[in-house]
């Protein structure tokens, strides 16, 4: 079977794509910011681009950032008090937690000397053929100032229709948008799997898929729970299909370690890579 060969080696990049979820960037224990994480994911960020890359993070968090400042536990989502229902104190939420956010990135980023700038996107963005035009123009005058863009979707104006609803589908996007050759999913999996390893002891990791063929899309859509769900391996195979199709490589692994981010170049990384079609 194809998707069982040897991984291949990591040609050399130059336009690289990196998401990370909300997941990965907050205390589990208490959905507060893990600074040390966010540090260490900027330093490497800034070492991937002193190494002449342009690159570009997608970063989730608003909403949920926005819940802990405000005080707003996730789980009240239900219509409550008259005029405010859950979707607009979602984007209420999003409002606050996007500032903070980039509050945080800009701080850390700018201990290494580096500049970064804020692109929210809805899907209008993507549809209208002059809103395209217009966003890849900003993120290339971006890459040529040498600033690391940093993009999420618009969650504080978008509705329902017009939302990407995840950030691997958004993240796949703008690799196709910015024509980046390379596309990374920090996840809270180490890759893609035969199946759920949180209830199978016997799924075994993939570390290289060639062609995205029915079996998998069915693999994908068979396995259950949370390891499915928003954000699951579902998107990340649609993101898959989408960046592989727009020449890109893509990479599946784990934000436990960012260290990681090292070692995409010498092969010795844990996950899960997506060859350019
Ligand atoms: N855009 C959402 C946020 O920043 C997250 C979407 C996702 O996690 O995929 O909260």
């Amino acid at each position: 079977m194809q998707n069982e060969k040897k991984r291949p080696e990591l040609q050399k990049k130059k336009r690289i794509v990196i998401k990370i979820g909300s997941s990965s960037l907050m205390h589990p224990q208490t959905d507060n910011l893990n600074f040390a994480k966010i540090e260490k994911l900027v330093r490497e960020l800034c070492d991937l681009r002193n190494t002449g890359m342009d690159v570009c993070l997608v970063s989730s968090g608003a909403i949920a950032v926005g819940r802990q400042v405000i005080g707003v536990p996730a789980n009240t989502d239900s219509r409550s008090g008259g005029h405010t229902n859950s979707n607009a104190r979602k984007q209420a939420c999003a409002a606050v937690g996007q500032a903070r956010l980039m509050m945080t990135y800009q701080k850390i980023f700018s201990e290494y000397h580096q500049t970064v700038g804020q692109i929210l996107m809805s899907k209008n963005t993507m549809i209208l053929p002059e809103s395209k035009e217009n966003a890849r123009n900003t993120f290339c005058e971006l890459f040529r100032m040498g600033v690391i863009p940093i993009v999420n979707e618009n969650d504080t104006v978008s509705t329902f229709e017009m939302q990407f609803g995840d950030n691997d589908t958004l993240s796949a996007l703008v690799t196709s948008l910015v024509g980046a050759d390379l596309l990374v999913l920090l996840s809270d999996i180490d890759g893609l799997y035969t199946d759920d390893p949180r209830s199978n002891a016997q799924a075994r990791l993939i570390p290289y898929v060639r062609t995205i063929d029915e079996e998998l899309l069915q693999m994908g859509k068979e396995s259950t729970g949370s390891f499915m769900g928003t954000g699951g391996m579902n998107t990340k195979l649609s993101a898959a299909q989408i960046a592989t199709k727009a020449g890109a490589d893509m990479i599946i692994t784990n934000s436990d370690d960012l260290n990681v981010l090292h070692h995409l170049f010498d092969n010795t990384y844990k996950g899960t890579l997506f060859t350019a079609l």
